[in-house]
């Protein structure tokens, strides 16, 4: 069994934990960066990515969450998850872990939109996926290394680049635990390699 910590400092923790178990995955609800140790994958979610930038500064946790994505384990990032993750950020200067090679716009679906659910067709699950959005970012760029798993409206809203995911809306508010499920199996697949290199 995977061991997947979900980092606990801001946003939708436990729903993200249900459904990560419900994937079949141990996991962590990581508060210290000695948490960090001996998990297998970690999901970074939404919230308020700059309330997100200043605890994860109070707590020293830059330089391990850094040094955790250079060591080859998955992450997965939702909403403010994904700003996080991305390398460019639409008019800002300042950046966060910068895993993936993509420009995320936040609050970009505008005030009218500030919170919707829409039907999803995502690379990989057969069915739709409810996407629920909450001021959610899109991603407005990928370099061509980023696979884009899902858009809506021509936007970008799910990506993945080799072992790093992301999404703009939020897999954990619904029942639905397929888009877990798959970055479970990312998580299970990396597992399996780095145990037989
Ligand atoms: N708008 C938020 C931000 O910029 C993200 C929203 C979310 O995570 N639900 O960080």
């Amino acid at each position: 069994m995977v061991k997947i910590g979900v980092l606990g400092l801001q946003g939708a923790v436990r729903e993200h934990v249900k459904s990560l178990e419900a994937s079949g995955a141990e996991t962590v609800v990581v508060k210290r960066v000695e948490e960090l140790e001996g998990l297998d994958g970690l999901v970074i979610p939404g919230g308020e990515s700059t309330t997100m930038r200043r605890l994860i500064d109070k707590y020293n946790f830059l330089e391990p969450l850094q040094q955790f994505g250079a060591s080859g384990k998955p992450v997965f990032g939702t909403c403010a998850g994904l700003i996080l993750l991305s390398k460019r950020i639409e008019g800002q200067d300042l950046t966060h872990l910068a895993f993936m090679d993509v420009t995320a716009k936040r609050n970009a679906f505008g005030r009218q939109r500030e919170s919707f659910e829409a039907p999803l067709k995502i690379k990989g699950l057969e069915e739709e996926f409810i996407g629920v959005f909450i001021r959610a970012p899109y991603i407005s760029e990928v370099d061509e290394n980023v696979e884009v798993l899902a858009s809506f409206n021509d936007r970008i809203v799910a990506a993945r680049q080799g072992r790093f995911l992301a999404c703009a809306f939020h897999p954990e508010l619904t029942d639905d635990a397929r888009f877990h499920q798959y970055f479970v199996e990312m998580v299970e697949e990396s597992k399996k390699t780095c145990i037989e290199q």
